[in-house]
This record gives C-alpha cells, sequence and structure tokens, in this order.
C-alpha cells in the first residue's frame, strides 16, 4: 500500500445512523472487528428511520411458525419477480436478501436489545398477487423501548416529524387492546416509545452497550483509495477534514439521493417534488461510490409515495411534506388530475401509485395526473384526522374549501362541472358497493387501512355529500429513493466489471434495491436495507 496520511485508523468506519448504518456496525463489532467507528452528518442520530413506523418486511422469518404461517423461497420469489420490471432482480441480491433476513432477525433477538414481533394480519403490499401473504406474516413491527435506558443519548435520537413519539407500537395501534392507565403511566415515566423510534432507540442502545463510538455533525465526504481498493474516507468535522483510515472497510449507510436537486432530475423516471425522508439524504453516498467507479441500478425508481406541503416550510430551512396515506384511503375522499377527474384505486399502496403520476400526455406534451389534489368532504373531516390536523373537524389551513364541488373545483382552477360529474358518478359507486372504475376496495389491502367501522369494500368506499368540500394538494413524494450504487451478495460495491470495490460496503437506501423497487409489504425498505447493513458489518469485520 503507498504511503498515505491519516489523522485516526479504525477497522471499520459507518457513513449514517440509519436503520441499516446501526445495524451495520453492531454486526461488524460482534463479528469480530476490534474497532469500529460511525459517522453521522446530523446533529441527531436515526435519520428518516427514526421517523419512520419502524416496520421490517423479511419474508421466511422464524415466527411465521409460531404464527401457523407457511411461506417458502418459491412463493417469495414468485411474487416478487412477478411484480418487478422483466429482467431487472437480480437474483444473487434478492438470494442473499432472503437467506440473510432470518439470520439477521435471529442475530437481533439472541445479542441486541432489538425485539421485533410478527404482525399478525398485515397484507402484503400487493396482495392479489402470486407468492403474496394475503393476511400478512411477513412484517414484523417493534415493541416499545423505554428510552431511560439511553441515559443522557435519548436527547439525541431525531424525533418523529409530529414532535411527540407515539408510546405505542404499530400493532398496538391498529388493534387497539386498551392499555390499562397503570401501563401508559409506566411508559410514560420510562419514556417508553414505538414504532421507528423504538427501532433506533434499541439499535443504538446496542451500539452504546457496544462502546463503539458515534462522531455527530460529521459528513462524510469523500472516500480515499489505493488502487482499487477502498482505504479510508475524508469527512468534514467542526470545521476541518478529517482522514480516517479504515483497516478493513468503508460502510455507506447515507440514505437515499432525494434532497439532491441535481441527481433527481438527472436519474428518477418522473418529476419529484415531495420528500418526506430527512434533509440531509443528499445522495452524499451514492456521489463518493461513483468517484470511485461504482456501477449504478435501479436508478430511476423509488420508494414512491404521496405527500403534501405544510404551508410553514421549516425542517432544517427546507419545506416539510407530509405523508398523505391513510388520507387518501379513507371513505368520503378521492384523488383528481388536473383534468377534475379520478385517475388511480386511492387505496392502492403508496409505491404503486408512483407511476401513474408519471402518464404522459403527447398531445399536450405534459403529465396527464400533475399536479393533483385529494378531495373530501365534512363528514370525513369530523370523522379522520386529516394530515396534521389535531382537532376534530377542523381542515389544516392550507385546505381549500367550498360550498359545493363545483365551486370547488373553480376555485383550484379546474373544471367545476366536470369535477362534480366525478364526484357523482364516484358517490353512485359507493352506493352499488363496488367502484367501477378503478376497483377500489376489491382486495384485501385496499380496505386494510380504511375505516374498520364498515365492512368490505366501505372501508375505504364512501360518498363526498356534506358541504363544505375541501382539497388539498398533492406532490409526488418519495419516502426515500432506492437505486444507487450495485452490490454483491457480501454487500460489497461493484464496478462496471461487476468485480468488487474492495474496502467498499453498501446498505439500505443508498444501494441498488435488492427487491428492484418492490415493495413487498409494510416494512420493505427497512428490511432489506437492514439486511444488507448486517451483511456489510459481517463481511467487512471477518473478511474485509
Ligand atoms: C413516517 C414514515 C414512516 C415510515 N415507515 C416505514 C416502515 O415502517 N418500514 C419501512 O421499511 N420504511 C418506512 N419508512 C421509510 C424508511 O423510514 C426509510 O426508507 C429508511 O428509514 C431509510 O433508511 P436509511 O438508513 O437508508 O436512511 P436514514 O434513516 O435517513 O439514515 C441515513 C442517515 O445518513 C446520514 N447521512 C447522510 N449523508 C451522510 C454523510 N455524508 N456522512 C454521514 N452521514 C450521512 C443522514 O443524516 C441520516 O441520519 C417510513 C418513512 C417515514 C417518513
Amino acid at each position: 500500500m503507498s504511503e498515505q496520511n491519516f489523522d485516526m485508523e479504525v477497522d471499520v468506519v459507518v457513513l449514517g445512523t440509519g436503520g441499516g448504518g446501526l445495524t451495520a456496525a453492531m454486526a461488524a463489532h460482534d463479528f469480530g472487528a476490534g474497532e469500529v467507528l460511525i459517522l453521522e452528518k446530523f446533529g441527531m442520530i436515526g435519520g428518516t428511520s427514526a421517523m419512520s413506523g419502524g416496520m421490517l418486511w423479511i419474508p421466511l422469518n422464524d415466527q411465521q411458525e409460531k404464527y401457523g404461517v407457511e411461506d417458502s423461497f418459491e412463493e417469495v420469489v414468485a411474487y416478487v419477480d412477478g411484480l418487478a420490471d422483466d429482467g431487472h432482480l437480480e437474483a444473487e441480491t434478492f438470494g442473499a436478501f432472503l437467506e440473510e433476513g432470518p439470520e439477521m432477525l435471529r442475530w437481533f433477538e439472541e445479542k441486541t436489545p432489538v425485539k421485533l414481533r410478527l404482525f399478525e394480519g398485515f397484507p402484503d403490499y400487493q396482495s392479489w398477487a402470486e407468492g403474496a401473504k394475503e393476511f400478512g406474516s411477513r412484517s414484523l413491527d417493534n415493541d416499545v423501548f423505554p428510552f431511560v435506558e439511553l441515559g443522557s443519548w435519548a436527547k439525541w435520537v431525531n424525533p418523529p416529524k409530529t414532535g411527540w413519539p407515539r408510546r405505542t407500537s404499530m400493532i398496538e395501534d391498529y388493534y387497539s387492546p386498551g392499555l390499562s392507565e397503570e401501563e401508559l403511566a409506566d411508559r410514560e415515566a420510562r419514556d417508553c416509545r414505538g414504532q421507528g423510534q423504538a427501532l433506533i432507540g434499541s439499535l443504538l442502545k446496542g451500539v452504546l452497550d457496544r462502546n463503539i463510538p458515534l462522531h455527530r455533525e460529521s459528513r462524510a465526504r469523500h472516500l480515499i483509495h489505493d488502487g482499487n481498493r477502498v482505504v479510508g474516507v475524508v469527512t468534514e468535522e467542526g470545521g476541518k477534514e478529517l482522514r480516517i483510515k479504515a483497516r478493513k472497510g468503508v460502510i455507506i449507510a447515507t440514505g437515499g439521493f432525494e434532497w439532491n436537486e441535481r441527481l433527481v432530475n438527472s436519474f428518477l423516471r418522473g418529476p419529484m417534488t415531495g420528500p418526506v425522508s430527512v434533509p440531509e439524504c443528499e445522495g452524499d453516498g451514492l456521489l463518493m461510490a461513483m468517484e470511485v467507479g461504482a456501477s449504478l441500478g435501479n436508478m430511476g425508481k423509488s420508494w414512491w409515495l404521496q405527500s403534501s406541503m405544510e404551508l410553514a416550510a421549516h425542517g432544517r430551512g427546507k419545506a416539510n411534506y407530509l405523508i398523505g396515506n391513510s388520507e387518501r384511503t379513507r371513505p368520503r375522499g378521492i384523488l383528481v388530475n388536473r383534468d377534475a377527474k379520478r385517475f388511480v384505486n386511492e387505496a392502492a399502496n403508496y409505491n404503486a401509485i408512483g407511476p401513474v403520476l408519471f402518464n404522459w400526455d403527447a398531445n399536450r406534451h405534459d403529465y396527464v395526473n400533475l399536479p393533483f389534489w385529494i378531495i373530501v368532504d365534512q363528514t370525513y373531516v369530523d370523522t379522520y384526522r386529516f394530515f396534521n390536523t389535531t382537532q376534530a373537524g377542523v381542515a389544516p389551513p392550507w385546505a381549500v374549501s367550498a360550498d359545493t364541488v363545483e365551486e370547488l373545483g373553480n376555485k383550484l382552477g379546474l373544471d367545476g362541472k366536470v369535477l362534480n360529474e366525478t364526484v357523482t358518478k364516484f358517490n353512485a359507486d359507493v352506493a352499488n358497493g363496488r367502484d367501477t372504475e378503478f376497483g377500489r376496495g376489491d382486495n384485501t389491502y385496499d380496505n386494510f387501512w380504511g375505516d374498520r367501522n364498515f365492512e368490505g369494500a366501505h372501508r375505504t368506499l364512501g360518498p363526498i355529500e356534506n358541504a363544505p368540500f375541501y382539497a388539498v394538494k398533492m406532490e409526488s413524494g418519495v419516502l426515500g429513493t432506492c437505486g444507487g450504487p450495485r452490490m454483491n451478495s457480501d454487500a460489497q460495491v461493484i464496478d462496471w466489471n461487476d468485480k468488487p470495490i474492495e474496502g467498499l460496503y453498501i446498505c439500505s437506501n443508498a444501494m441498488s434495491s435488492p427487491t428492484a423497487g418492490v415493495y413487498g409489504g409494510a416494512g420493505g425498505t427497512l428490511g432489506p436495507g437492514m439486511t444488507f447493513g448486517f451483511i456489510a458489518g459481517r463481511h467487512a469485520a471477518m473478511k474485509g
């Protein structure tokens, strides 16, 4: 190796503290790396993962047996390969995900504070497809985790967008087991948090238990290489550049590139205007890996999601985008496009709706379904939470309202008469119990997030009939991008000749998705993302 100057030296450096990064650091430690170091660009830990639902989609997990579910390699392959674009699924990395995901879960259970439980009944996202588990078993949820166990580190965990962590798990939120006053008080006292907070809290506890150092406000900028081998990283810390030698490997876990306008415009298959992730996901890892010749995959795809911009721009000086998920699934609401017409099954999963927004009109030379709006009535606003409003019956301040549907359409700059026809047609379908245009409510997934006071398709189908009527403009958003440097089954980044770039590893949203952008079910990003963190840490420690 040629002589290079370094400011410090460790075995493995991990870039980023989302689910993948923290998993990778712990795995590197447990499989034999003596010195592991984590660098985090932001002052807070956990990235988007800490704000998330924290669920993991891991097919063939051991808990399936306990819950009496049969699953097989062939079924999962039929499911994901059937949904992926032809020729896009790479057998090597997809196979590694299926093999190592359950292994990671065993290691979590035995060696770490991470506690995951199968979410019974949560359907795979394309519940109608061959190989799908229509009634769940591949999605896992976190038990609540007491933040008092983090000591003074608790204050450095990135909070959810609402600012307040939930004291309950996803399973508890869904099935409402009715926790006693004592249980809730105890959770409050121990600062027990569920969902993404529980995931990052428990991962961070594992990192602290192992005495793995973590530098906050340290932005990795460049990889240092010696020939074809990556031997370290240059990071910006405290206004200075620090050169860190990594004897066994550098693991990129820096999230996607959705907040980097140039990368978004260069790569994504259509306009993307509303990312809901942390603004630090600017593709730093992608840029660093491109500099050393990484091969790229899935660059046009994303974990698509429909969002809306809150009026007040915040979030570190960048606009704040809110997820519009249950909003479009519940009864008494529809999505309409610039022609004031419905264009999609509103209750389909967010990732599947994304590409519908990129339908192109050759005559107009523009997108047919952009911009788009959600339209609801007063009963909807009285019954459900509409975006981040906490007061029943009150729409968010950025909603447009009117006493008639036609007037609402005109206020939005649409053809009000057409909007009225659209709503009238939808209401007639609702009355007949079947969405004849888009089949909304025809499958198990559609109705899962609907209103469980109703049965069947009526969980998602309800009339839009009571004034005033409201509209909120929606954005073509993402949870994060899912394209990036390609890797092999050991999570080693590969070059354009499919040869590993020694010393360089990748995981989570920074990598080229091993499911080729197929969102299998709840946890479809964190499941594969953390599995590759586990593989990367283990390989770097043992063979790096
Ligand atoms: C409300 C919500 C709910 C969600 N629920 C789920 C769910 O239940 N299951 C699921 O699978 N997905 C869910 N998602 C999506 C999921 O959160 C993300 O896909 C996932 O967290 C991405 O993980 P990551 O590690 O790639 O990125 P992040 O968690 O964003 O972590 C990346 C980290 O890298 C840091 N970083 C960036 N650049 C650098 C650099 N140069 N040097 C050092 N550090 C750097 C960032 O600051 C950040 O902390 C949800 C998202 C949201 C917003």
